[in-house]
């Protein structure tokens, strides 16, 4: 274990609102849950930043030489449309819509994330546990939860009782919200009327005769509440109280915030030492949501097949594009901003890629442990990706000038670059190394390139046969052009 590196690493707890030092609970191992997806449709890219930032999160710990649990669930039951207590089951819902049944839409959207998280390099998680795997558990916390006192039956669904449960704890201590604000907030919404209070949240619902998914249980034939899955699925596999809870913001209240509440009212005590999470990946400025529709899918990203971008994009500058804002900050999806990190993703692998090359001199003008500290520095300052980057950037720098000769390194501090390196960006980072000469989708941008420049000269030369005869044939290919204000791109099926 690299343990000097490991004693300064300091994350950001959303619990505190600061960033403190990492103290794992059991020195050396690390247990870390993060909320995974519904199954109901196809992953978009806000989600997988909200994934990608932890799978580098894990690396980063892994590398440190922690053993890591790695448990993010896949939920595939009990989350309601409009993440509300009342309504149909999203996957429900789309199983109705498709006739088909609910089970084959969460193989077909398991299938998709996996392939999804594949695509963009994921490391997979230690476990990955399903809400319907464990009704049993989540039965039973309802049943301590009840008998601790902090929860109701009414016909049949069990409802927690924030309001008591206020009265001895803390609920809103992670979203920093108030109860009494919340009160002041909250419209009574049809179909919450079995509820004492509109803020107290379902841990149990009572199957309406057209739900599918369902359980028999103490209080009825049934199933559990959006939130109680991931407090049994968290507690089964990483114990009452762990290391790190992750997620994307917009979960943060409140499915998180109910998760405290169910833990400290199951089990007496809170499950959590540090809360993270993940800001948001905007498109037009807005944040990308399945809800709003306001989205981009990985693949239409990835062949260029899609109404905003110029051009396609490998998953790697995608994913090198993401790791060049902190986690914490907004993200904006924009074209300017992915060419933009393909040249730099490219130019930093071209470097890489000479290191090979360089001539080695007796003495380094150039101090590499310091700059490799700096590296270890930026991860350390909970999870400096971009700071990183740029670090990364001023050994493209040392690189270049070692080549002109104005500066010199020994043979020892080219390994020791050439490691250092090859760690952050592939090993923590998570990217692959594709050249910009090596790269196939390149070799295809420049033929294509070269057709697209026939096609103008032939259309000012008022040879229209021709110009349409290289969109056809090209399109009879799988390559669309389009013409744009800015000049044609292409696409390809
Ligand atoms: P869902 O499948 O909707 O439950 O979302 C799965 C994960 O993606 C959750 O952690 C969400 O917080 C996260 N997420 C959803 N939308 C975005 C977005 N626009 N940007 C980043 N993360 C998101
Ligand atoms: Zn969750």
């Amino acid at each position: 274990m690299q343990l000097f590196q490991q004693q300064k690493l300091y994350l950001y707890n959303s619990l505190s609102g600061k960033k403190e030092p990492f103290k794992p609970i059991n020195e050396g191992y690390v247990g870390m849950y993060v909320c995974g997806p519904t199954v109901y449709s196809n992953v978009h890219l806000g989600n997988v930043r909200t994934f990608m930032s932890f799978d580098v999160i894990f690396r980063y710990l892994k590398h440190l030489g922690y053993k890591v649990r790695y448990v993010r669930n896949i939920t595939d039951a009990g989350h309601l449309e409009n993440d509300a207590d009342a309504g149909e089951d999203k996957i429900t819902k789309k199983a109705r819509l498709e006739q088909i049944e609910p089970m084959e839409i969460v193989q077909r959207y398991t299938v998709d994330f996996h392939n999804i998280l594949n695509t963009f390099n994921f490391l997979p998680p230690s476990i990955e546990p399903t809400a319907t795997g464990h009704i049993i558990e989540q039965i039973e916390l309802i049943k301590n939860i009840i008998d601790n006192g902090f929860a109701y039956v009414v016909n049949g669904s069990v409802y927690f009782d924030v309001h008591k449960f206020n009265k001895t704890h803390d609920y809103g201590k992670l979203s920093k919200r108030k109860l009494e604000d919340l009160i002041h907030n909250t419209r009574e919404l049809d179909g919450q009327s079995d509820k004492k209070n509109p803020q107290d949240f379902a841990l149990w619902k009572k199957a309406e005769p057209q739900h599918i998914m369902r359980w028999p249980s103490p209080w009825s034939d049934g199933f559990p509440g959006w939130h109680l899955e991931c407090t049994a699925m968290s507690t089964k596999y990483l114990g009452d109280h762990f290391d790190i809870h992750g997620g994307g913001m917009d979960l943060k209240f409140p499915h998180h915030e109910c998760e405290i509440a169910q833990n400290e009212a199951a089990k007496g005590q809170t499950p959590v030492n540090y809360w993270m999470h993940a800001n948001m990946l905007e498109l037009n400025g807005q944040r990308m949501s399945k809800t709003t529709g306001n989205i981009i899918n990985p693949g239409e990203l990835l062949s260029g097949n899609n109404k905003i971008m110029s051009k396609a994009y490998s998953p790697s500058v995608i994913r090198f594009f993401m790791m060049q804002s902190s986690y914490r900050s907004v993200l904006d999806l924009t074209d300017s901003g992915l060419l933009g990190s393909e040249k730099g993703f490219y130019r930093l692998m071209d470097a890489f890629n000479t290191l090979e090359s360089l001539k080695p001199s007796t003495r380094s003008s150039i101090n590499i442990a310091d700059w490799k500290q700096a590296c270890y520095n930026a991860m350390n300052d909970d999870f400096n990706t971009p700071i990183l980057i740029a670090n990364l950037f001023e050994a493209v720098k040392y690189i270049n000038q070692v080549k002109e000769g104005s500066e010199t390194l020994t043979s020892e501090d080219i390994v020791l670059l050439q490691e250092t390196i090859h760690t952050f960006i592939f090993d923590i980072l998570g990217l692959e190394n594709v050249s910009k000469t090596e790269s196939g989708t390149d070799k295809l941008s420049a033929a294509v390139g070269v057709l697209i420049k026939l096609r103008q000269e032939a259309r000012a030369n008022k040879d229209f046969a021709m110009s349409d005869k290289i969109r056809d044939e090209l399109a009879e290919a799988g390559i669309q052009l389009k013409d744009g204000k800015d000049g044609t791109s292409f696409s390809v099926n």
